[in-house]
């Protein structure tokens, strides 16, 4: 197993590529901390995973939120005494809201969840993995941040910025044994994408969307195939990149 023993924490995880990640490393054998806004629904996670036999249990916590975060870190640690694996997941969409019409509440509202949220979740993990000089954190960007994207002006900001937090994150504690990489998932089923198709005030159709042709929607469980990959040390030689899984969608 991959992740043996590993504590994972895991935001979002109530749904879509966050509950996908949270199931694949509790099969790889971490304990995974299942945290979503939605306590009932993370709960519903763990207790799948403990149905076949995985380690996990749900945390409620709001990444928007400053004592949200410490008390997901803290209840980490008194839970199981360490955190090994950060996952930023956590994510929302803005209705596709172009510059022009962008309020300062919806900017704020957006960034807060896509951006600061992984700020400080990271930087409540921090202490704990310079003190051991191990850690890996995985951010969960899009596309949208690699192009202009299909998405408003506030979601594809906020995707770019979480890769350049990757960056510099994995720049800065490298010597420290702490690795920081991104994932840049293309389409993929999940309660987000189903926002995709509904709300598209551009008026494009997914196919003729992006610099080149979307090749069509992608699982969860795809992209936590390459969450598990950036997690464990199979990726060893990866730090401060971002792995682009959209089956060629910014490619072409
Ligand atoms: P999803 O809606 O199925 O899951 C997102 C989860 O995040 C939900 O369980 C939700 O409750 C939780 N969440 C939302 N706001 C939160 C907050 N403030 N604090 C804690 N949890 C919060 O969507 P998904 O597609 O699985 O999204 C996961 C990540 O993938 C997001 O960061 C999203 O931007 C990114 N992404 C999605 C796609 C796609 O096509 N689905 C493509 C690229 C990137």
């Amino acid at each position: 197993m991959k992740l043996d023993g590993k504590v994972a924490v895991v935001t979002g995880a109530a749904s879509g590529m966050g509950k996908a990640i949270a199931e694949l490393f509790a099969a790889e054998g971490a304990k995974v901390v299942v945290s979503d806004l939605n306590l009932d629904k993370a709960q519903e996670v763990v207790d799948g995973i403990k149905a076949k036999g995985g380690e996990a249990i749900a945390l409620v916590a709001n990444v928007a939120k400053e004592e949200d975060v410490q008390g997901l870190i803290d209840g980490t640690v008194s839970q199981y005494g360490t955190v090994d694996i950060l996952i930023n997941n956590a994510g929302i969409m803005d209705n596709f809201v172009p510059a022009g019409d962008l309020t300062d509440e919806l900017w704020d509202k957006v960034f807060a969840v896509n951006t600061t949220g992984p700020m400080r979740t990271i930087r409540k993990v921090l202490p704990i993995f310079t003190e051991k000089k191990s850690g890996v954190i995985v951010n969960v960007a899009s596309v949208g941040g690699l192009f202009g994207s299909r998405a408003g002006t506030a979601y594809t900001a906020s995707k770019h910025a979480v890769i350049g937090l990757t960056k510099n994150v994995g720049f800065q504690y490298a010597t420290q044994g702490i690795r920081c990489n991104a994932i840049a998932p293309g389409a993929v089923e999940t309660n987000i994408a189903s926002t995709l198709t509904a709300i598209n005030p551009f008026g494009m159709e997914r196919a003729q969307v992006g610099m080149g042709v979307n090749p069509g929607t992608g699982q969860p469980e795809e992209i936590a195939k390459v969450a598990l990959f950036l997690a464990s040390d199979d990726s060893s030689f990866l730090n401060g990149t971002t792995v682009t899984a959209d089956a060629g969608w910014t490619a072409y």
